[in-house]
């Protein structure tokens, strides 16, 4: 019988890197959007992380629910867990929504139903991180892409 809520439902789902905690989650997610805080950051080792967010009964892990650690940041309360095999963040559980989780996009394998057009903490986007300036190929380094510098850049303009 619980399986027949299950099926009728329609999924998506998603692993860590290691394969050893998988989930599924309802389609569509609730919405989805780009976190730019500090502390998302350093959870992530990326200059910004982008998670879909689902309401908390929606979601269910479906294996390897033994590898997973939980961290709670002290500051804010929020709870982040993670693959302890491979340390793949898996949930982020902020305070002031008890009733929704986040996951991060990138271990979906599929569309989750909902676009990333928000942003939170935009005022702490760092000014490296990549806003799709125009690449060009680096010259003896194959598969690496270069933004020229904005002084190139200008002399460039200058000529034109
Ligand atoms: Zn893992």
């Amino acid at each position: 019988m619980q399986s027949r809520k299950l099926s009728s439902t329609p999924t998506v789902t998603g692993q860590c890197l290691c394969g050893a905690v998988q989930f599924a989650m309802e389609y569509p997610a609730f919405w989805a959007w780009h976190d730019h805080s500090r502390a998302s950051r350093l959870a992530h080792g990326a200059v910004y992380a982008t998670y879909v967010g689902t309401w908390r009964k929606r979601f269910r892990i479906t294996a390897g629910e033994s590898e997973i650690n939980r961290f709670e940041e002290k500051e804010t309360g929020a709870v982040r867990s993670f693959c302890r095999r491979c340390g793949t963040p898996l949930v982020y559980e902020r305070t002031r929504s008890p009733h929704m989780i986040n996951i991060p996009r990138a271990l979906f394998q599929s569309r989750t139903g909902r676009q990333p057009i928000y942003h939170i903490a935009i005022d702490e986007m760092q000014d490296w991180a990549y806003a799709g300036e125009p690449l060009v190929p680096l010259k003896g380094y194959p598969g690496v892409f270069w933004k020229r510098s904005k002084k190139k850049s200008r002399m460039q303009e200058i000529r034109l």
